[in-house]
């Protein structure tokens, strides 16, 4: 609407100008005009005024010359001297013709008429003039004089017989003829009146002209007097400059006076119709101006409207079409620039999204965009699978060959999986991870998609003479049935992967049961507390079999927890969790302290069982775990011989020092050291032998097939036979089968432990089933 504005305001501003200055210049003309009109009618007038004055001067002047040429008739002077009346109103009416005269008076020389060529019965006795009279005699006499109602040029003549006898009046009527013979005669103004003063000396008007404009009355309305001057009056709506004149000699008789009008409204019509065609001009004028203001304002307008609409349409985020105006001008100008800015707004802003929204490195979206397009996705789809890629290795390799390297791998990897990936989403996840989304996709196609993923990123990486391998393991979790959205199906696929780190294919799909994260977690934390400071968790131990002595000489404990409302707990589930949680700590001291004691219960009625505790790794990282079993071993009395310790290898290989120092501090009590779950790490024996490790605990995984299993039969002898090398004894766990027990034997293990020689039991149960075997005198 600003424009509007704009517009309205330049037009109204021209339109304004225009009329302003028109009128002005139009008031000053006609002021000056009508001035001028009205000095030069006043000096027309004037003029006019005298030029009547002398003409009837100059009819005066001829009208007494034939009537002087009549006091000269015999005829006249015979009948005037007989008296004869006929005949002197003959020669009278005669020579009234001839000089236009409509009344003809003798006058005798005492004033009395003694003959009148009015009709009979006028009743005039006297001669109504005497000063005319009286003047007669010494020059020539004229005046116009009102009688009987009507207005007379009289001329008096005196008539000599060589005395005077008498005198002629010829009344020449001053009527409408009179004036209108007088206009033809001369150059008369037409708006003239004759006015004579009647006896009550009201002016009465005795001749008008053709225009029949009533002067007088038009004066006596306004008040004016009768002027010499031209005075400006208005007469019927019309004006007029007015002057009167007295005609003739003021002092013969009844006064005369000529009303003279000069009309300015017909002295302004030429320069009326120069208005109207000024005023055409005007009102074309305001046309021409209105439209050029409107076109010039919508010349500005346009442009400025346009680009006000571009940058609302960029303030909605639109910037597809920048506002490009064809022009040379400024606003071309300012129109080119603003486009030009527009867009490089839009590529910048491009760039800055796509910043937002990909991963720098390999250009894939990332996380949040991900988390988007599946948000998007699961809108349309009522099902999908969340793939989680983890490059396992990724923080090793970054930490030894750095990040540019590192940067370039994770590029090569997300090729890989882009290309072996032909529809869904494939995104960054993490720094180490990539993800892969598929809608509708049912259960094999997603294996399917997980194995063909860990083939083509199973092969190293190759950049000159380096070679990497990324170890990739790919995690998967289903909608809906894993998750109810997307940060969910996330975080279920986070979790699927690390539990793909743990199998030998390296695809895992999410399972609830293992997910550390998965809700009630906490409270099973508290729930285990509780259980440990009530001691509602016990140990339960299993016998191991001397296989050279053939006797159980000793055991390991294992947590049992029945949980009041869950039932028992598998160790694997709360343990783990224990670790994760920070709590592993109070169970392995209740597990010392309750095994400690129990050792101590055992070995005073005689049954000499070393006692094997499982550690966790990050018992390791506890200082005080050394000084901690001392006391406990001081305490009752047991002596540190009768304790082994068992570590899984992952919490002896790549540790750092301090808990090496913790291992070693431990075995420096004199207590035995075990490495438990031997031969699934990557541990291998010339470590081990740096280590303070008294006996190796071949993994369940390799016994458990022994029977069937002629590799793993080659591997359990292998592992035997080296590691009495480095003179560690070898147990034996999940021995299932008398088979495996035989084999074992066979190669020299020296202790089997598992479900084919007992389970883990109650420490009640332990001692008969210790003597059921027979007790041996001494373990070591
Ligand atoms: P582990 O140390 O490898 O313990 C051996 C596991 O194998 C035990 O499971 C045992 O019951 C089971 N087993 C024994 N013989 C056989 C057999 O012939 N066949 C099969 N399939 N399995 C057999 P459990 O008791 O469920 O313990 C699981 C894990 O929990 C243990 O694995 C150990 O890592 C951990 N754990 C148990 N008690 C404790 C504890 O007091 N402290 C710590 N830190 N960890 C414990
Ligand atoms: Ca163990
Ligand atoms: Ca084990």
């Amino acid at each position: 609407m600003a424009a509007l504005g704009f517009r309205l305001r330049l037009t109204l501003f021209v339109v304004t100008t225009i009329v302003a200055v028109q009128a002005l210049t139009a008031v000053l003309v006609t002021q000056i005009t009508r001035h001028q009109l009205i000095a030069e009618g006043g000096r027309q007038l004037t003029m006019s005024a005298n030029t009547f004055v002398n003409q009837l001067d100059d009819i005066s002047a001829r009208v007494a010359e034939s009537v002087q040429v009549l006091a000269l008739d015999y005829a006249l002077r015979a009948a005037i001297a007989q008296r004869d009346r006929d005949t002197v109103l003959s020669v009278l009416r005669n020579h009234g013709r001839r000089v236009g005269a409509t009344r003809m008076l003798m006058i005798g020389l005492d004033g009395s008429i003694q003959a009148d060529t009015a009709a009979s019965g006028s009743g005039l006795q006297r001669f109504p003039f005497p000063e005319l009279m009286d003047s007669a005699f010494t020059r020539r006499t004229a005046a116009v004089v009102a009688l009987d109602g009507k207005a007379y040029w009289m001329v008096v003549v005196p008539i000599y017989a060589p005395q005077p006898v008498a005198l002629v009046a010829a009344g020449i009527p001053v009527d409408d003829a009179f004036l209108a013979r007088m206009q033809r005669l001369s150059a008369l103004p037409k708006d003239i009146q004759l006015i004579a003063q009647t006896r009550t000396a009201a002016w009465e008007v005795v001749a008008r002209s053709d225009s029949h404009i009533d002067l007088l009355g038009g004066l006596s309305a306004a008040g004016h007097p009768l002027a010499e001057q031209p005075v400006l009056e208005t007469v019927d709506g019309r004006e007029y400059l007015v002057l009167a004149r007295a005609l003739g000699d003021p002092r013969a008789g009844a006064p005369v006076q000529a009303i003279i009008g000069y009309s300015l409204d017909d002295a302004l019509r030429p320069y009326k119709s120069v208005l109207s065609t000024w005023l055409g001009l005007l009102a074309l004028g305001l046309l021409v101006g209105l439209a050029g203001a409107w076109l010039i304002a919508r010349g500005v307008s346009r442009p400025v409207e346009a680009l006000a609409a571009s940058v609302r349409r960029i303030e909605r985020g639109d910037y597809s079409a920048p506002a490009l105006i064809d022009r040379e001008d400024e606003l071309g100008q300012l129109a080119a620039a603003f486009s030009t800015m527009t867009l490089a707004i839009r590529q910048r802003e491009e760039h800055i999204r796509f910043q937002a929204l990909h991963d720098a490195v390999t250009a894939l979206p990332n996380r949040s965009a991900a988390e988007a397009a599946i948000q998007c996705s699961l809108h349309e789809h009522d099902s999908g699978a969340l793939l989680m890629v983890g490059l396992t290795r990724m923080p090793e390799i970054i930490k030894t060959v750095g990040h540019a390297l590192g940067d370039r791998l994770m590029r090569d990897a997300a090729e890989r999986i882009r290309e072996a990936t032909t529809r869904g989403v494939v995104a960054r996840a993490s720094d180490t991870s990539f993800l892969v989304w598929l809608p509708e996709a049912d259960r094999t196609a997603v294996i399917a998609l997980a194995l063909h993923l860990i083939d083509v990123l199973n092969p190293p990486y190759q950049e000159r003479d380096v070679s990497i391998d990324v170890v990739p393991a790919v995690g998967i979790a289903l909608y809906p049935r894993h998750a109810a959205d997307t940060s969910e199906l996330l975080q279920r696929a986070e979790v699927a992967q690390f539990a793909a780190l743990r199998v030998p294919e390296a695809v895992a799909f999410y399972d609830a049961a293992s997910d550390p994260h998965r809700p009630g977690r906490l409270s099973l934390m508290g729930d285990l507390r509780e259980a440990i400071a009530h001691d509602d968790v016990a140990l339960h131990y299993q016998p191991k079999l001397n296989l050279r002595s053939g006797v159980i000489d000793s055991a390991e404990a294992l947590i049992r927890w029945q949980h009041p409302k869950l039932g028992p707990v598998p160790p694997d589930a709360f343990i783990t969790l224990a670790e994760e949680t920070g709590n592993i700590h109070r169970v392995t001291r209740w597990a010392l302290a309750s095994a400690i004691a129990q050792l101590q219960r055992w070995l005073a009625q005689g049954l000499n069982v070393r006692v094997a505790v499982n550690l966790s790794a990050r018992d390791l990282h506890d200082p005080e775990l050394p000084r901690r079993i001392a006391d406990l071993l001081t305490l009752h009395q047991v002596e540190a011989r009768w304790l082994e310790l068992e570590i899984t290898e992952s919490a002896v290989i790549g540790e750092p020092a301090a808990a090496i120092q913790v291992l070693r501090e431990l075995a420096g009590l004199g207590l035995h050291v075990a490495v438990d779950d031997f031969g699934v790490g990557e541990s291998s024996l010339a470590y081990l032998r740096k280590l303070p490790v008294h006996a190796l605990k071949i993994d369940k995984m390799f016994i458990q097939r022994l029977a069937t299993d002629a590799s793993d039969r080659m591997i359990v002898h292998s592992i035997v036979e080296l590691a009495h090398r480095l003179n560690h004894r070898v147990v034996a766990e999940g021995v299932e089968d008398a088979a495996a027990l035989a084999y074992l034997g066979e190669v020299g293990c020296d202790h089997a432990q598992g479900h084919h020689i007992a389970a883990a039991m109650p420490a009640d149960h332990f001692a008969s089933f210790v003597a059921h075997f027979g007790t041996a005198p001494s373990a070591c």
